[in-house]
């Protein structure tokens, strides 16, 4: 795919500087966050979700939805490229793996019981993601230039 030409290369230890305790027990370690802990997770706000580690942009506001798992849900990737997808045999019912494309961060798990139209469900946490706002402009009614 053409982002692997802008890949992400950095050593554990410069992550580790980088990085909060948990995005770099999430996004490098694997790990994931208790259930209905995340600060993203009730977020209904209009934006983009980028990636903790390294600002690749992964999902979009438009297709967050509530699964009641206590994860951030989505039902698709921003792009089809978006995301990258790993098979998971960590445990004994193998599981799909979503990682960032761009630095090959841990983000979440895919699975197959999502809403239509896709019927998938992008299990994030919320840790692994960073919020970026996108501010109303075409109903802009209270702001004068
Ligand atoms: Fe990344």
């Amino acid at each position: 795919m053409p982002l692997m030409a802008d890949k992400i290369k950095k050593s554990d230890k410069e992550w580790k500087k980088e990085l909060t305790k948990e995005q770099y027990r999430i996004l490098r370690k694997k790990g994931t966050e208790p259930a209905f802990t995340g600060e993203l997770l009730k977020n209904k706000k209009t934006g983009e979700y980028v990636c903790g580690a390294c600002g690749h942009r992964l999902f979009s506001s438009v297709d967050k939805f509530e699964s009641g798992t206590g994860w951030p849900s989505f039902s698709r990737p921003a792009k089809d490229d978006s995301v990258a997808i790993k098979n998971d045999f960590s445990i004994i019912i193998p599981r799909k793996e979503v990682i960032c494309p761009k630095c090959g961060s841990h983000l979440g798990h895919v699975f197959s019981d999502g809403p239509e139209p896709t019927g998938k469900r992008y299990c994030i946490n919320s840790a692994a993601l960073e919020f970026k706002e996108k501010k109303n402009k075409s109903n802009n009614t209270g702001s004068k230039k």
